[in-house]
């Protein structure tokens, strides 16, 4: 039997919300309760979104919270995450895009910004959305050439054909079939070198041997785009669950406003971080019976992720204060 192996994959882009803690906490757990490894990856290639500080945000979360990482590139130095930012170092990204070229599964992309803004955009559900045209996908391999030699700057895109459909599937949400019309040849390498988080993530999770991936349920657009990267290289995807949203008491997602959308913030508030752990573990999954104390340990014992539910979490710090022993 394979190891199961799972990973938090934050993007340092702030403080570390409650939906996020809890989906470290989930991969940590699944990772536990199988004997497996749990592994820490900041996913920093994006630098416009990088925001100063985020790191340090999330190893002092996890540390506080109790979320022991495994593994990391510098094994006999420690256990350090990876780091997306230096494994682009080795040129791997790069590498696998190639490849995908090679497979007709990607191309290079020469438009420049004028172009791409002339292309018509359409307008989604309030956002507007630019479907890239496909139109270096006819470049001739002496017109790609010519602009690489010349040193015009590109982008990678992953090709997907406007016929057919792509079929993922989910834990929570089954087998979702999406219409490939409706995916984006989405950016796999940036113009600056750098890769996509999509692409990198994908990279990454195979690379590493990752078996289950818990993430919110915002990924679940993204999820098809991934299983297209996955079945053009050979690979097998790992299980993917996609959480629902944490909401309020009035069902709107939790903001920053409620006050008690981070873990920071709860900390600040006097909350325990093993009451909020105890809580969080439970904003979405419920163990066989109805208990609901837990230690950590306990936790990994009787964590089974085939009871993590669908339905949305409402968080509710009433519940938070029973169980920080306030009542
Ligand atoms: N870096 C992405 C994020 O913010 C990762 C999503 C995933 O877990 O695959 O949070
Ligand atoms: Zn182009």
């Amino acid at each position: 039997m394979t190891k199961v192996r799972t990973r938090y994959a934050p993007s340092p882009t702030g403080k570390m919300h409650v939906g996020n803690l809890r989906s470290a906490l989930y991969e940590f757990l699944i990772a536990k309760h199988a004997g497996g490894e749990f592994m820490l990856r900041i996913e920093d290639t994006d630098q416009e979104r990088y925001v100063e500080g985020a790191t340090e945000i999330i190893y002092r979360t996890l540390e506080t919270a109790g979320l022991k990482h495994d593994e990391g590139p510098d094994k006999d130095g420690g256990y350090g995450p990876y780091v997306q930012s230096e494994r682009m170092k080795t040129g791997i990204y790069l590498k696998y895009a190639k490849e995908l070229i090679e497979k007709g599964e990607a191309y290079y992309c020469f438009c420049d910004k004028e172009r791409l803004e002339s292309i018509k955009t359409e307008v989604v559900e309030g956002k507007e959305i630019t479907m890239y045209d496909k139109h270096c996908l006819s470049l001739s391999k002496e017109e790609i050439e010519a602009n690489l030699s010349a040193g015009k700057p590109y982008v990678i895109r992953q090709n997907i054909p406007n016929e057919g459909t792509t079929t993922f599937h989910d834990e929570l949400y089954g087998d979702i079939t999406v219409e490939n019309a409706e995916l984006d040849d989405m950016i796999l390498i940036k113009s600056d070198g750098y890769p996509t988080y999509n692409f990198a993530n994908v990279v990454d999770d195979h690379t590493m041997n990752i078996t289950h991936v818990v993430r919110g349920n915002e990924y679940l657009s993204s999820a098809p785009k991934y299983q297209r990267l996955y079945d053009a290289f050979g690979w097998e995807s790992p299980v993917y669950i996609h959480l629902p949203l944490i909401t309020d008491e009035n069902h709107k997602k939790l903001s920053k406003r409620s006050g008690h959308a981070s873990f920071e913030d709860l900390l600040e508030q006097g909350f325990l971080p093993e009451a909020i752990v105890n809580y969080i573990a439970l904003l979405g999954w419920s163990p066989e019976d109805n208990r609901e104390i837990f230690t950590l340990d306990e936790l990994i014992r009787d964590f089974d992720y085939h009871r993590i539910s669908k339905s949305p979490a409402v968080f509710d710090i009433v519940k938070l204060k029973w169980m920080n022993g306030e009542y």
